[in-house]
């Protein structure tokens, strides 16, 4: 496990943050490579319960040294009050433990309004953004017209280049959308009150992590989100604006040069998806809502209710397999214990034809699930810890999901809390 990247393999939500709080005992750095404050990573631990945003789920380690690299999107103010919110509940960050990338590109306030102004233009053609400003942020980076955080520490140069910046901005703002124009005095305001707190966390990433290479170190890459909401492999444009594949960690990270040894794909027991898109497994009505009621399925960033749907195998499979997944990590196994019968979404049916696939996301929504079911288990699962003392019906389960995607389940998460997992050898 020199090099690891813990990944979701769906729509997200699957349960990473659970799995890399569980596994950073391993690791001595932890990396988070893309996307930016509209994650929701939940864990449980000895210090309580938390929903991390943008801190990678390594901070409650001692010893472990978490980065954020450059691929994220680095909203100062939101990562501030995070780092605030985990501080009150006893948890220590200091740059002993938590370092930024210089290359790391700024989340600015008005990315968040431009994310609400283009979903209010949008109504009901929304794609249901958590209005964070991610998919505006992403878009200037790719323009060149953002801050990096290493530009904190030349003020004067800094004001040259946001007043640049803010003349650009504000013929979007006034011009596109009729909103109020910002001020560079705003501005810099904004990125000299939150740059002040977070400029001692700053500092070159990628030099650290070669030393850390050399010294044989093993890093942890986490992601966020899941395959599907990949913006070059997901369902286009029901996806985020970054890549959260295994294949850009390296590159976000800040160690383009780096390989993977390992990959660790979440998958859900069942399938849940946030917000707008196709979601071909759905399920409706009162069965639905059992499940969403069993697995507390609410979003942690946002606590909208999640779609939910029996576990997808053609989703999952394609999930597999751009991850490049070298092992499975199956989640909330115990949220499906008391049915008669389990559920599974076998293969699509597109235009009258079956097929295994996942097909080109503007073909979903022709797609009609293929259902079969599986004997469902009656024993609470919760306190089991070892792979043979789960129902057979449980391990039926996870060897048919094992089978058909290919690819071996080697944890079996049976509850929230750090220690409820089966590893199995
Ligand atoms: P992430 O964004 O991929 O980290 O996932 P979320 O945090 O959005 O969702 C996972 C939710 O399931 C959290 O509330 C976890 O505490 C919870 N959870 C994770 N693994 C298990 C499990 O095996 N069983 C149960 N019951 N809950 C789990």
């Amino acid at each position: 496990m020199a090099n690891c990247a813990i990944v979701g393999i769906n729509w997200g939500d699957e349960g990473k943050g659970r799995m890399v709080d569980l596994l950073t005992g391993r690791f001595d750095v932890v990396v988070r490579y893309q996307g930016g404050g509209n994650a929701g990573h939940t864990v449980v631990n000895e210090y309580g319960k938390f929903a991390l945003h943008l801190l990678p789920s390594g901070i409650f380690r001692p010893g472990v040294m978490n980065i954020l690299g450059n691929g994220v999107a680095l909203d100062l103010e939101n990562l501030w009050q995070e780092m605030e919110q985990v501080r009150a509940q006893g948890v220590a960050l200091t740059p002993e433990n938590l370092r930024i990338s210089e290359r790391a590109s700024l989340l600015l306030p008005w990315h968040r309004a431009l994310d609400g102004l283009e979903e209010a233009r949008l109504k009901d053609r929304a794609y249901g953004s958590t209005r964070q400003g991610i998919a505006p942020f992403y878009s200037d980076k790719y323009q060149k017209k953002t801050l990096l955080a290493g530009e904190l520490f030349d003020a004067e140069a800094l004001r040259a280049h946001a007043a640049h910046l803010t003349e650009w901005k504000n013929l979007t703002l006034k011009g596109v959308y009729g909103a109020e124009p910002v001020t560079v005095e705003q501005l810099t305001e904004w990125l000299v009150t939150y740059g002040e707190k977070l400029k001692p966390f700053i500092c070159d990433t990628t030099k650290l992590l070669r030393q850390a290479e050399r010294e044989g170190k093993r890093i942890l890459f986490e992601a966020q989100l899941g395959t599907l909401r990949d913006l070059d492999f997901g369902i286009v444009p029901y996806t985020t604006s970054s890549n959260p594949i295994a294949a850009y960690a390296p590159v976000g990270a800040g160690m383009p040069w780096a390989k993977l040894d390992e990959v660790i794909g979440v998958v859900k027991a069942y399938s849940t998806c946030v917000g707008e898109g196709p979601f071909v497994c759905e399920m409706f009505g009162e069965e639905a809502e059992k499940l969403r009621q069993a697995g507390a399925e609410y979003g942690a960033k946002t606590g909208r209710p999640r779609r939910v749907g029996p576990i997808d195998l053609p989703a999952t499979r394609y999930g597999v397999a751009m991850q490049g997944a070298t092992g499975i990590a199956l989640t909330k196994l115990d949220v499906l214990s008391g049915m008669d019968e389990i559920p599974v979404c076998a293969k699509y049916r597109l235009d009258g034809e079956e097929t295994d696939d996942f097909p080109f996301p503007t073909k979903l929504d022709r797609c009609e699930p293929v259902m079969t079911t599986m004997p469902g288990w009656k024993e609470d699962i919760s306190g089991v810890r070892k792979w043979e003392d789960l129902p057979k019906a449980a391990r039926d389960y996870v060897e048919m999901i094992e089978k058909a995607v290919d690819c071996p389940i080697t944890y079996v998460s049976v509850g929230p809390e750090r220690d409820a997992c089966i590893e199995r050898k």
